[in-house]
């Protein structure tokens, strides 16, 4: 439709303090050939109305640049919406502060979902974990306790997915920027620019610790039973035709996979 749309993001690389650099870096080109406008490293300073109060224009902290635009899209995070709390006795940090039970300090006062905060993370996840699927996890856990069975909120192992335009995104396990210490990644891209995994692992035990993959779709209780039964990620790529979710006569890349790991770990 020839709509100009210019998107302002503060990280130097789209969603870097998550991405590996390799995917995320794939990600801005991903957005760039879709006619964004990308402008990273960059911060919204100001948004400019006209005399009716709508928006005319922005204006950028770093060079003072003004873009006149008609709309403006502000996703800039998510914070627990709990000052109504403030004044109770129920006790909050940045969340309502809950146990492994997602009970608060009050007794038969629960909290679940976004609003949640654990005293004490749960592994690697966040404190907060603001995504749909541990909201409802939360909600089938309570539902148990109120129901008599009382029941500890165990979300089992990381998964998560979403879409960038036309590439899928989904993660299984810890797969972090950089490795952790110990910790090692296994990194393919398909040459046309829409496809990739990374996998991190053990270095002395080759253990498969998490996955992410663009634009190929994997199968989560496959990875979940493999994260469970702490396999390596020799058998990982030696089975990963079993993870494949793509629909029937979808190429497949499984071997260029495989022929790519041997090469790096010659090459290492
Ligand atoms: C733009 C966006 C994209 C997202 N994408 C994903 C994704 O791809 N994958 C994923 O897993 N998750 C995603 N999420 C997160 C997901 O939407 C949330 O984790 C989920 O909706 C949380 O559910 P919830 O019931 O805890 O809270 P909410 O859905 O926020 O529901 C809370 C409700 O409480 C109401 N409320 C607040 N205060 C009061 C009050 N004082 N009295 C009465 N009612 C009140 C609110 O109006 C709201 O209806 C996304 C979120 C956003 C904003």
């Amino acid at each position: 439709r020839n709509i100009p749309v210019t998107f302002l993001v503060r990280e130097s690389s789209f969603w870097n303090g998550v991405l590996p650099k390799g995917e995320s870096e794939m990600i801005n080109r991903h957005i760039k050939n879709h006619h964004i406008d990308l402008r990273l490293s960059t911060n919204l300073k100001e948004i400019i109305s006209d005399e009716k109060g709508k928006v005319k224009s922005i204006i950028i902290e770093e060079t003072g640049e003004e873009i006149t635009c008609d709309f403006v899209g502000l996703t800039a995070g998510v914070s627990p919406n709990i000052d109504f709390l403030k004044n109770s006795d129920i006790e909050t940090n940045r969340g309502v502060l809950v146990n492994r039970y997602l009970e608060t300090n009050i007794k038969d006062v629960f909290a679940i979902g976004d609003c949640a905060e654990q005293r004490e993370a749960i592994g690697n996840r966040r404190p907060i974990e603001a995504v749909w699927y541990t909201g409802r996890m939360m909600g089938e856990t309570l539902a148990q306790t109120i129901c008599g069975n009382k029941l500890e909120y165990k979300p089992g192992h990381w998964f998560n997915s979403a879409k960038f335009f036309d590439i899928e995104y989904q993660t299984y396990g810890w797969v972090f920027t950089k490795p952790k210490e110990g910790n090692q990644h296994f990194h393919w891209k398909h040459n046309d620019d829409t496809k990739c995994i990374t996998i991190e692992f053990n270095s002395d035990t080759n253990q498969f610790l998490g996955i992410n993959t663009f634009g190929i779709r994997m199968r989560h209780d496959v990875f979940d039973k493999w994260l469970t039964e702490k396999r390596t990620i020799d058998y990982v790529l030696e089975h990963l035709a079993d993870a494949n979710f793509e629909p029937e006569f979808y190429k497949t890349f499984e071997k260029d996979i495989q022929s790519a790991y041997k090469n790096q770990l010659q090459t290492a």
